[in-house]
């Protein structure tokens, strides 16, 4: 019942903005709207001045859970374009945006695209930003679609993506000698939830999570007793807290594991749905990612700066919520 009042509402709110007498749009900016933070960061890059670029979820947000303000259909009816994840990532807001391209607006699901995971049920994977060759795809989408829409700047748009795109191959090559380091038998990565199943087909590290793809499901007992004892067989250093879910799912395997009487240390933070706190560098898509991989390169073994991949990391970073 409170599903369909809410529907209703959010449709009586779409419904008007087919009123378009005081539209904001009107005023020669081009609005993009996106919801994840790390859609916006790629946009931004890509936009330039050119653009304005607005992310709807900000940092530690959950995207899985994220239900739509009423300020953010304000936003939506003015943006010239929609982008989002897609794949279902956006749980609770999929049906908000399908609303606004029925009713004219422009939109892309960033991650809908060939070379996905499939998942039980025919369904995929939406955690495609893990794989930063898969999201420098996305990216060419993403310029695609600024392009198309706002067709004056499109040769600047395609310039700074060009550079970008450049910065994400090196991002790649730095991630994949980082792995490397780490002993082969110690690259497992448990955290709380299903994030990282693209980062371990393209980097080569074993992923368990103690919740499923989405977190809109809790983690069962059964399903927790089987990660302690994975930890505890294989003798595995650490476990990561992920920002944007609470960490005591991740506590309760530490605790479980000492119990067997084997030490699991808490390897750190790992941005896995959200990324760091806007205007930090672990606030852009390369930082989040630098973070991550520095962090459990660190923890498991392997050898890397402080500093991380372009020495741009605190050296003293702890991102605990
Ligand atoms: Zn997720």
């Amino acid at each position: 019942m409170k599903l369909l009042s809410w529907i209703s509402a959010t449709l009586v709110l779409a419904l008007t903005s087919c009123d378009r007498g005081a539209d904001p749009s009107t005023d020669g900016t081009f609005r993009v709207v996106a919801t994840t933070s790390m859609i916006a960061d790629v946009a931004r890059q890509i936009a330039g001045p050119d653009a304005e670029v607005t992310a709807l979820m900000g940092e530690g947000v959950d995207p899985h859970l994220y239900q739509p303000l009423r300020g953010d259909i304000a936003q939506l009816q003015a943006a010239d374009l929609i982008l989002y994840n897609g794949v279902l990532l956006e749980g609770k807001m999929t049906g908000t945006i399908e609303r606004f391209a029925k009713g004219g607006t422009r939109t892309l699901a960033v991650a809908e695209m060939p070379g996905l995971i499939d998942e039980a049920e025919g369904k995929h994977d939406p955690h495609v930003w893990m794989d930063v060759k898969l999201w420098a795809q996305a990216a060419g989408r993403i310029c695609d679609a600024l392009c198309d829409a706002d067709p004056e700047n499109a040769a600047a748009y395609r310039q700074r993506h060009e550079a970008y795109a450049a910065e994400l191959a090196e991002l790649d090559d730095r991630v994949r000698q980082a792995i490397a380091t780490i002993p082969e038998d110690r690259r497992v990565l448990v955290t709380a939830h299903d994030a990282f199943g693209y980062f371990s087909r393209a980097y080569g590290i074993e992923v368990r999570g103690i919740q499923g793809i989405s977190t809109e499901s809790e983690a069962g007992l059964k399903d927790l007793e089987a990660l302690i004892q994975v930890l505890v067989e294989r003798r595995i250093p650490a476990v990561f807290v992920e920002s944007s879910i609470p960490r005591k799912s991740v506590e309760a395997l530490v605790e479980g594991a000492r119990a067997k009487g084997h030490e699991v240390k808490i390897g750190g933070v790992l941005f896995s749905d959200s990324m760091g706190r806007a205007g930090s560098y672990e606030g852009t898509y390369i930082g989040m990612i630098d973070h991550n991989v520095t962090s459990l390169t660190q923890a498991l073994g392997g050898s890397v700066s402080p500093g991380g991949l372009f020495g741009k990391l605190p050296t003293t970073h702890d991102t605990a919520p």
